[in-house]
């Protein structure tokens, strides 16, 4: 018999669940790339990304051979591109070891690049129809406030908690459709903030909401100030062409292609933090010229303000000390190259867009 949760969430999610493309068709290879894509990412954001993944990389071994830079390409403005160099360099795995076939056990799942308990959950549960349990952090939100769990969800015993209530409250047989409920209450009604309690299938069974403390849960523990870096990048110009750097394939951006630059240190200005910066990376010097723009973009752990500056190179030939590659390129090709935020907003100014 399912608990009284499982059976209320499920007959709210038959007939309230969202229409999604993965769930239309809810092949192991879509379920992956969906959940892969909606880790830190909205619905909303993803629904256009994942339309044109399916299209580009229709399944697991045309993604295995494609080559890096168009898998970065077409995640571009996702964010968090490890996921995506992970999730190629899982395909390879999968194409490699397991004949092209995702694993169906949860064990093997976890082992591949970008899947750890919460995606294996996911997959084995909606792709496979296993009962596996998934927790996630929207999934962590709506249990913490069911079961008014008063201690911070991150914290290890806390989480043992959490999935001992999630492999209990798992209904045999509709582990996926449970799963799905939970993510959907989560991001719809169970939000992080101003809960819509009224609308909640599950209000009456909600130990925080009978104890009006559900804006309480779940407990946080108070975060540092996020660091506001001010950075540099050069636009350096050569008979026509601009110069850009490709990211080492690990970090932050890895593998994408960038100005070249970084960040000011106290008591530079911003042309000497940038003849500091290509001399560090490039060993070479630039002459800065007129300023291009100021852009900012927060990251998740920090937030980020670029002065671009067009440059003009005074020294030898620019060498690739701390990228992984060097490209001198028309400024009508740059959309060829996958960049992150910030580097594609210079490119489009550029490109005069
Ligand atoms: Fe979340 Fe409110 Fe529903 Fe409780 S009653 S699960 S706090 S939306």
């Amino acid at each position: 018999m399912p608990s009284k949760i499982a059976q209320q969430l499920l007959n709210w999610y038959h007939e309230h669940a969202r229409s999604l493309p993965w769930r239309e068709d809810p092949a192991p290879y879509r379920v992956w790339v969906s959940e892969i894509m909606l880790q830190q990412t909205r619905v909303e954001t993803v629904l256009a990304y994942f339309e044109r993944w399916i299209a580009q990389f229709p399944n697991v071994k045309i993604l295995a051979a494609a080559h890096e830079q168009e898998v970065l390409q077409c995640w571009e403005g996702l964010g968090y591109y490890s996921r995506a160099r992970n999730l190629h360099r899982a395909a390879r795995i999968v194409v490699d070891a397991h004949g092209g076939e995702l694993p169906t056990d949860r064990q093997t799942l976890e082992s591949l690049p970008g899947i750890g308990p919460y995606t294996a959950g996911a997959i084995t549960s909606i792709a496979f129809g296993q009962d596996e349990a998934a927790l996630d952090g929207n999934i962590r939100r709506v249990y913490a406030r069911l079961f008014n769990v008063d201690q911070p969800t991150r914290e290890r015993e806390t989480e043992k908690h959490l999935w001992a209530i999630a492999c209990q409250q798992l209904p045999s047989g509709q582990a996926g459709d449970y799963n799905q409920a939970l993510m959907d209450l989560g991001a719809t009604i169970c939000t992080p903030r101003n809960p819509n309690c009224e609308a909640c299938p599950l209000q009456n069974l909600c130990e925080a909401y009978t104890l009006d403390v559900q804006e309480l849960r779940p407990v946080k523990i108070a975060r540092p100030p996020v660091p506001h870096h001010t950075v540099a990048a050069a636009v350096i110009h050569r008979y026509g062409l601009v110069l850009i750097a490709q990211r080492p394939p690990n970090g932050l951006l890895g593998g994408l292609w960038e100005f070249p630059g970084g960040k000011q240190e106290d008591g530079e200005s911003l042309p000497q933090a940038l003849q500091r910066e290509i001399m560090e990376e490039l060993d070479t010097q630039i002459e800065v010229g007129e300023q291009l723009g100021i852009y900012n973009h927060a990251y998740t752990h920090f937030k980020v303000t670029l002065h671009a500056f067009h440059c003009r190179l005074t020294g030898g030939e620019p060498q690739a000390l701390e990228a992984s590659d060097l490209r001198w390129t028309a400024v009508s090709t740059l959309g060829d190259f996958p960049m992150g935020k910030l580097d594609r907003m210079i490119s489009k100014d550029l490109q005069g867009e």
